[in-house]
Parts: structure tokens; sequence; C-alpha cells
């Protein structure tokens, strides 16, 4: 148990590195956790993702009570305990801030990649806007959660869940390239039509999520 506890906690510190470097979480937002038997191993709360170490890290048990750390929890804890709770067989559970799949939302059309559609499936869970580190936000994600694993929150970021961090972060990259396809559909749409000037002022944004995106595309876990 103590070696898979110490293997979690390195998996965290480098999933946490590797999403701020893709441009999926910024320097203090989005959180990370594991879960490891009865403990779930979070990031803790306003600390810069590259830099965070082991002793950083918090340890709560599943009925939200802090077992070990000298940090505050990430403010999302509650959304990641109630998801715990309610999926039993999620092992990580991962919070990002990815702006494109945040504003289109439903609109993200999964079918355009086969890839996205088949680490996705065909639903992507979109949740009401409830203030962030809220009770009643965890409810909600964690409802959506029970019947799909990745929601996107409005106004907010993204949720996503698997059987261990590579396959939750992994999630949260299939959907940013399904937002992303779905976006580069909707230009060159616009561009093959009349209305061009339109298309190419979307470009520009376009061209400023993927300098975000790329921003250290040459690490790796
Ligand atoms: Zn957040």
């Amino acid at each position: 148990m103590a070696g898979a506890l110490d293997a979690a906690e390195e998996e965290v510190l480098r999933y946490a590195r590797l999403l701020y470097e893709r441009g999926h979480v910024t320097l203090l937002s989005g959180n990370v956790s594991v879960r490891v038997g009865d403990v779930v191993i979070l990031t803790p709360s306003s600390r810069p993702k590259p830099l965070l170490s082991r002793e950083s890290l918090v340890w709560m048990s599943l009925d939200g009570s802090v077992v070990r750390g000298y940090l505050k929890p990430t403010s999302e804890w509650r959304m990641h305990i109630a998801i715990y709770r309610r999926r039993p067989d999620v092992g990580a559970v991962v919070h990002t801030h990815n702006v494109l799949p945040t504003l289109l939302a439903h609109r993200i059309n999964l079918a355009l990649l086969s890839e996205s559609e088949a680490y996705l499936g065909s639903r992507v869970a979109v949740v009401p806007y409830f203030k962030p580190g809220s009770g009643e936000l965890a409810d909600a994600v964690a409802s959506a959660l029970e019947g799909c694993d990745v929601a996107v929150l409005r106004r907010h970021g993204v949720v996503a869940v698997g059987r261990d961090l590579a396959d939750a972060v992994n999630k949260v990259e299939a959907l940013a390239d399904a937002a992303l396809a779905t976006l580069y559909d909707w230009l060159l749409r616009l561009a093959c039509g009349r209305r061009a000037r339109r298309a190419r002022a979307a470009c520009q944004s376009v061209a400023y999520v993927l300098t975000r995106r790329q921003r250290g595309i040459t690490s790796s876990v």
C-alpha cells in the first residue's frame, strides 16, 4: 500500500506538470487527484502546478477529512470526493480550464474525429454554472458523470475521469481536439462561403488557442 501511495504521488506531480505545459491549466488553476483504496491524493490550493512537490500534496478520506498534508486541498475537493463516492470504478479525476471546450460546450461535435468519439463515447455532459468550489457544483458534476466520463462546466472548465491519470488526461486531450475540430469545421464552412472576412478574424482566435496548447509541446510524462 505504501508503495502504491508513493507511486500515486509521483503520478500526480508528473501529470499536473504535463497539464500545465500543454496549456490545459494555468499556473494556479485546475486540479488533479488519484484514489488509492480509501485515500484520495489531491493537488493543493493556489500553488504553481510545475513547482509542486510530494510534500505539498494533500491526502483526504472519502468522508472529506484531511488525513495528511499541511496545505489546504484544492478548492474543488468537494467535487473530487463526490465523484469518487458515486463512481467506485474511477481512479483519477482531472479538472482543467480549457478555453475552447468551455466556450463551445454542447456545440462540440465528437463525430468529427473518430479518435475523440472512441475515447469519449457519444456524449459529453454540460453542467450549468455554479459557484466554483461550492457543494452545488460538486453535486451537479458528480451527477452528470454518472452517465459519462467527461463534463464541460459552463463558464468554468472541464472535468474528466478515468481508471488512472493517463486515461483521464487522455480524455481531456481528446475533448480539446474535438473542440478544435469543431471550430476548424465551422471556419472552413465560413471560408468557403460568403463570410470569408469573418472567417479570417476567427482564425486569429484559433492562433491564440494553438499558441497556448503548444507551450512546452516537447515535454513528456
Ligand atoms: Zn476550476
